[in-house]
């Protein structure tokens, strides 16, 4: 499959995903339809789905515009099927779903949101991992407990080390300067802080990530419990 990076808002990621099989095209948290329709039909794509990976209107405030403009069929989390704009298919953990014959499996991801999913297309080693993990981040938890999100962060970090991990916002700089104050003895996460302060300072995106890469240098996955995980995350929030 064809992965696009549709930048949109100031840090977010608007993925599309195209099948050149099938021709089938996905747009992953569409929060704003003019970008995503502009890229799709500069390359003569016809979007015919749409994966949600949680409600906040950053992801999903284009849904119906693309819907009304391509038909698309919308996919997202059933834990929030009343929030997510034009719903068709509520997905829950361990469900499927096809892009052309390509499939990726739900894997249930609550933490920044109850109901918060993401798409693991293992047959290209691709998982689309909303605002749960991030390049050496994850999301702040506006809904769920520490508990959910540090079992989530576990679960996606246990996909094979080479799944590339797309997430939805540029988000990278800040993670990494906090993972270097909080592990200044760290080599791994000092070397990929210089990586990522060269690359942001050429104006080049710093995702996708992969798993290998977040096992190394991920601050969140370094918590040997909750208790770890909830005073990091905290830290984080408060940090500048
Ligand atoms: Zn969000």
């Amino acid at each position: 499959m064809e992965i696009v990076a549709v930048p949109a808002f100031s840090d977010n990621y608007l993925w599309l995903v195209y099948d050149p099989a099938s021709g089938e095209t996905a747009v992953v948290d569409p929060g704003d339809a003019a970008p995503v329709l502009a890229a799709a039909e500069a390359r003569g794509w016809r979007i015919t789905t749409i994966l949600n990976t949680h409600w906040h209107p950053d992801h999903t405030g284009g849904n119906l515009a693309v819907k009304a403009a391509t038909g698309a069929i919308v996919y997202g989390p059933a834990g929030e099927a009343d929030r997510i704009p034009g719903l068709d298919h509520p997905l829950g953990d361990s469900d499927r779903v096809s892009l052309g014959a390509q499939e990726a499996e739900v894997i249930a991801v609550p933490g920044h949101t109850l109901g918060h999913i993401a798409y693991w297309f293992a047959g290209d080693g691709v998982a689309f991992v909303g605002d749960t993990m991030f390049a050496m981040g994850c999301g702040r938890l506006f809904e769920g407990t520490p508990e959910q999100m540090h079992k989530s962060l576990r679960r996606l970090a246990a996909l094979p080390e080479e799944t590339a991990l797309y997430c939805a916002h540029e988000y990278t700089l800040s993670n990494a300067r906090f993972a270097a104050q909080a592990f200044p003895d760290d080599l791994a996460i000092a070397e990929r802080l210089t990586v990522v302060e060269e690359a942001r300072a050429a104006g080049r995106p710093t995702v996708p990530t992969d798993v290998a890469a977040e096992r190394a240098t991920n601050p969140f996955l370094r918590a040997r419990d909750v208790d770890e995980f909830a005073k990091l995350r905290l830290a984080k929030d408060h940090f500048r």
